[in-house]
């Protein structure tokens, strides 16, 4: 007995109040979103982001007036996108016509993932304003689609107002929403808790240790591409791709048809943020054929790609730029996603803070929240995720978009590449 309190004593309750010390110092620490960004720029490029998605709106119908002064065939428009609750949200277009030979047609999409658009807007408005000359235009048209789920942009969500993940809605084939995620059922509970959120519970302060059990059960790799792949089971779960096509699906379709009919050859740029590295302008394509994987490699030439089908990075169904790429079929097509990186999702730890952004995110649009301050602490969490506050951090990322575009632009542009 003596034995046993003496065990107690000098071996159980120090291991104990370390093992929960340790806890504590992680889960404190995990709540934490701050960088100590220190990015070399050399320009200021903060004029570029928007602060609202009606000025980036604002902003964008004046550039495409601006433009129709100049090249008198620019067509610009708004689509409408109807809503239960918001008369005002439009998906705008911007297409400028090759000015010589329809030979070559570069699109950019901003805002399919809503909140993502602020960065997207950015990187729209720095071609618009450096790389758009008669010489660009020569051989090669413009299409520029802004805000694509302008409801999640407004709001400060990733999805739509039905809850849908565009980038896991966009159909490449009819069959998409059949598609079955047998992974994600197994992770159903961890990342979508049935009742309010209150950050301070128990249970919020430790999701990582529940998330740390579950990853011991699987492999990061599996859990994360189970997770991010897309579902199309559970209409209010986290990565919903929906039953049917969005409404912007429906909408686009038709105008990305009849101006894209022209072009042989197609460039996608679609703009994204919130995964991989901080600070780190990362090439993100789905995977594709190896002929067509040859190509984009050439094209991106000099610059790393991550392909999702590796470890740190993820697969997925029903992407964007698949879409565009289906209803263009037999043409030369070059789908790329940029994937602006913030919060080292490509690490454990920064995989985990994501993730768990999203859960408290959609948990307290399905189930509320405890109190004004949790839902205010959520949305400003999700609205540093994909749209960080750091100066350098956005600096640095137009500096690495002019990169990409100084090379491959003009690339995409010479006929004979
Ligand atoms: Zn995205």
């Amino acid at each position: 007995m003596k034995t046993f309190t003496k065990i107690l004593k000098y071996v159980f309750l120090p291991l104990l109040i370390v093992i929960v010390a340790v806890l504590l110092y992680i889960s404190l620490g995990f709540g934490k979103l701050d960088f100590k960004d220190d990015f070399t720029v050399t320009e200021d490029y903060s004029a570029l982001y928007p602060d609202s998605y009606e000025s980036a709106r604002d902003n964008f119908r004046t550039l495409s007036a601006d433009l129709h002064a100049t090249y008198t065939d620019v067509q610009y428009f708004p689509l409408w996108v109807s809503s239960e609750t918001d008369s005002d949200l439009t998906i705008d277009i911007c297409y400028i016509p090759a000015q010589g030979d329809s030979l070559n047609l570069l699109i950019m999409s901003s805002g399919v993932h809503g909140v993502e658009g602020y960065v997207g807007h950015a990187a729209q408005q720095l071609f618009l304003e450096n790389y758009l000359s008669d010489e660009f235009l020569q051989n090669t048209g413009v299409l520029l689609l802004h805000a694509v789920n302008p409801f999640g942009f407004k709001y400060t969500r990733r999805v739509t107002e039905n809850n849908v993940d565009m980038n896991r809605n966009s159909p490449s084939t009819p069959d998409l929403y059949e598609t079955r995620n047998e992974g994600y059922s197994q992770v159903y509970d961890l990342i979508n808790p049935q009742k309010e959120v209150r950050i301070g519970s128990l249970e919020n302060r430790f999701f990582f240790v529940k998330a740390i059990n579950e990853i011991r059960k699987a492999s990061l790799p599996v859990l994360r591409q189970a997770v991010l792949q897309g579902q199309y089971t559970y209409p209010e779960g986290l990565y919903f791709g929906g039953h049917k096509p969005e409404p912007q699906i429906e909408m686009l379709e038709p105008v990305i048809v009849q101006i894209t009919q022209p072009y042989n050859r197609i460039m996608i740029l679609d703009l994204h943020t919130g995964y991989g590295e901080r600070g780190k302008l990362h090439l993100f394509p789905n995977p594709m054929e190896d002929e067509e994987r040859r190509k984009l490699e050439s094209m991106f030439d000099g610059f790393d790609i991550d392909w999702g089908d590796t470890d740190d990075f993820y697969t997925v169904t029903g992407d964007f730029a698949g879409f565009v790429g289906s209803l263009n079929p037999g043409k030369e097509f070059y789908p790329m996603v940029f994937e602006y990186g913030t919060l080292n999702s490509q690490t454990t730890m920064g995989s985990l803070k994501s993730i768990h952004i999203m859960i408290l995110e959609n948990q307290g649009h399905q189930h509320g929240f405890a109190s004004a301050k949790d839902s205010m602490r959520v949305k400003a969490d999700l609205l540093e995720m994909y749209f960080p506050e750091s100066e350098n951090w956005r600096n640095f990322s137009m500096q690495q978009t002019r990169d990409v575009f100084d090379v491959v632009l003009p690339r995409f542009t010479m006929q004979d590449y």
